[in-house]
């Protein structure tokens, strides 16, 4: 029946015929549970067994042979210390030899008097016509289709020791559940998905497999996107506390920095200060470039929420980064009587902190997760804020909202990032999101150059110009992999990396910071390194977001290929955040040539652009997938096919409209449940 659901699709795979117990308990391992589970299973490639070719029409190329073999010999010849297995293959036209080399397994694996196919080169060689070590595949294992000559054969990934053939046995036996497989969305042409899916498993030609594909990528897309669409009508179902906008205020604040906002500042400060004003909650992203200045803007919303007297919280994804936060915002925000406070692991007198905190009396709360994994309780939060919004799970996102100690009241939410989501994940997955993007750099920034370099060129052209830079008293970044040997393995490591550098630059002050040191360590060292008192700090990836010194202006990464694009370009964002040129060395070692990520980030400052080229190269899965427990693996859709979302866009639309649809497809709204958890920002 139409829209319905069918429990067949979703029954057991103990239901198939031929799947006992022992092979669903294997099946359920590899994450197939229901029939629907492995209905969604789709092949890897296709070969067409239609074009066999008989014997008597052979020409020289790539040729299918349906036929049986006979005469067969294995012969070792010891001048080539070769193993030749030869046979005649024969059908009722005619007979050629075939040919294996070193495959002496052949002569027993072939059954005379049974059908295979031959799928080899047909050549001349030797002085005579052969079939140069053809693959074969039993005819019987290729189930039999409407057409006489087996047909279109569909080659599924193996998954342990079910092989390909397991699955299409398997899939033969549903086949005629497949071929009338309920409808899942009601605004397509009913029998559309029945027809893909059958198509997918058992088709013709290469035409019935993209027609199946477009159809069931469109499918994926729109559930996607519906998802996301639901998760965007239940957040404005929440309460939030609306905070009013006074422009008399803002400009207070405004007035009061120490520069002059750009104009995309402006216009994304707006977006959030109107945003504010609501009774339903924000959920808006914030993206730009490193070093755009995300933080002034977000100081100009908390000024907002304090003069409407709640409650803030920043969290930042390290200690160094919640401190540099917690300084910056006491700076601006402290002359106007806002009181703002640092709450990290490594905080002293936490109870006196927390209990000021819960009387209201702490205006802003600046912190790592010790903010929202502890016990903090705030008296009235209002608005927070999540710094490098990539680096926090779904977890840290519920505990946040939970803090307002009401379950119908949320606090406004701002997520920061300079890892800006690709256009096409704001309309599928990060749909219901608003984003505002600050799209210009302060001015008079100087572009940062990148340069890759092996270690031999190291000293010609990397030595002279940082012992220049820092005669003219500027600074450096020295950025390794790992902290302590591991092993056979090749990274630098931290301490040993600035004893080596001592050794190159006996007059400069050359100190190292590691993730595994205490807090007060690292803030000792980031504090002497903002006060320009160290020369070069030798560092792992702890330094790679946020952390700002402007004074700093070169960088160095070691072992640059064993970073990922988003994260070299973060990296690299430490410098060129003052008014001087700012240079970024990527060091690479071996004489491989650099890889495309590597080229592309020496030719682009471009975050944006990057972030497309590492959607490209690397997939959303890799990129979102891991923070969201893998599930954005697409088995079809192309987040980059424009084309298909904005259709499933639109239709999502007149889904929506008919609430009717959400009582129906009691499928499609199951299935969109394990979406919704990762379209939510996280
Ligand atoms: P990010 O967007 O990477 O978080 P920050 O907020 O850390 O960037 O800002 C980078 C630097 O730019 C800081 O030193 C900040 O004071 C400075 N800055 C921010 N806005 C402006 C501006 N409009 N003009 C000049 N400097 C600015
Ligand atoms: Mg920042």
């Amino acid at each position: 029946m139409l829209y319905n659901i069918d429990m067949n699709l979703l029954s057991e795979v103990t239901e198939i015929q031929g799947v006992g117990p022992k092979t669903a308990t294997a099946l359920n391992k590899y994450g197939f549970y229901t029939i629907k589970d492995l209905i969604y299973y789709f092949p890897r490639s296709y070969e067409d067994y239609k074009k066999t070719t008989k014997i008597s029409d052979l020409t020289p190329g790539k040729v299918i042979i349906r036929g049986k073999i006979r005469n067969l010999k294995t012969q070792y010849t010891r001048r080539r210390n070769f193993n030749i297995t030869t046979g005649e293959v024969y059908d009722e036209t005619g007979a050629v030899k075939a040919i294996w080399y070193n495959q002496p397994y052949r002569s027993k694996t072939f059954k005379e008097n049974q059908t295979y196919f031959f799928t080899g080169n047909f050549d001349f060689k030797y002085n005579h016509y052969q079939l140069t070590s053809p693959t074969t595949v039993l005819a019987d294992d290729i189930y039999e289709t409407d057409h006489e000559n087996s047909g279109f054969q569909p080659i599924y990934p193996a998954k342990g020791s079910y092989k390909s053939i397991w699955f299409k046995r398997m899939f033969q036996n549903l086949r005629n559940e497949i071929a009338i497989v309920p409808d899942l969305l009601p605004i397509v042409k009913p029998g559309l998905r029945a027809d893909a899916l059958f198509n997918i498993h058992f088709p013709d030609s290469f035409d019935d497999v993209e027609k199946a594909k477009e159809y069931l990528a469109y499918e994926e897309i729109f559930e996607l996107i519906l998802a996301s669409r639901l998760n965007k009508n239940e957040n404005s179902k929440l309460r939030a506390e609306p905070l009013k906008f006074n422009a008399k205020n803002t400009k207070e604040l405004v007035n009061a920095l120490p520069f002059q906002l750009t104009n995309a500042q402006r216009l994304a400060a707006w977006d959030i200060l109107k945003d504010l004003e609501k009774a339903t909650p924000m959920n808006r992203l914030l993206q730009g470039d490193v070093g755009s200045g995300k933080t002034v803007v977000s100081a100009l919303a908390i000024y907002q929420c304090f003069k409407a007297g709640k409650q803030s919280a920043l969290l930042a994804p390290t200690a160094i980064l919640a401190t540099q936060h917690a300084k910056t915002l006491k700076n601006l925000l402290g002359p106007l009587g806002v009181k703002v406070e640092l709450l990290i692991g490594a905080t002293k007198k936490k109870d006196d902190l927390k209990a000021r905190i819960k009387s209201g009396e702490i205006d802003v709360v600046v912190g790592t997760h010790a903010i929202i994994t502890d016990d903090t309780v705030f008296s009235d939060l209002a608005f927070a804020i999540i710094d490098e919004q990539h680096r926090f799970g779904v977890m840290q996102r519920q505990k946040l909202l939970l803090k307002t100690g009401d379950k119908t009241t949320a606090p406004h939410l701002l997520a920061m990032t300079a890892t800006p989501i690709p256009r096409s994940l704001q309309l599928t997955i990060f749909g219901d999101l608003s984003v505002s993007t600050i799209s210009e750099l302060p001015k008079g920034r100087t572009p940062i150059k990148t340069k890759i370099l092996n270690e031999t060129e190291m000293k010609e052209q990397l030595y002279p110009v940082l012992n220049q830079k820092m005669k003219d008293k500027e600074q450096i970044y020295w950025i390794c992999k790992l902290i302590e040997e591991t092993g056979r393995s090749e990274a630098s490591n931290v301490k040993k990396e600035a004893d080596k550098l001592k050794m190159k630059f006996p007059k400069a002050k050359i100190e190292f910071l590691h993730g595994k040191m205490k807090t007060d360590e690292k803030d000792e060292i980031m504090n002497r390194f903002k006060d320009g008192k160290i020369d070069i700090l030798v560092s792992t990836t702890v330094v790679e977001v946020g952390v700002d010194v402007p004074n700093a202006t070169q960088i160095v990464i070691m072992d640059a290929e064993s970073f990922g694009l988003a994260q070299l370009h973060q990296l690299r964002g430490r410098v060129g955040r003052g008014t001087k040129p700012s240079n970024c060395f990527l060091i690479t070692s071996g004489d491989t040539p650099p890889s495309q990520r590597l080229s592309e980030l020496e030719k682009s400052t471009n975050g944006f652009y990057l972030a497309e080229v590492d959607l490209k190269l690397r997939g959303p899965g890799e990129i979102y997938g891991q923070l969201q427990h893998g599930v954005m693996n697409l088995k079809i859709a192309s987040l980059t096919d424009t084309k298909t979302i904005s259709k499933a866009q639109k239709d999502v639309e007149v889904f929506l409209q008919n609430p009717d649809n959400m009582i129906k497809c009691k499928e499609l709204m199951s299935e969109i449940k394990k979406y919704q958890q990762l379209t939510t920002l996280n």
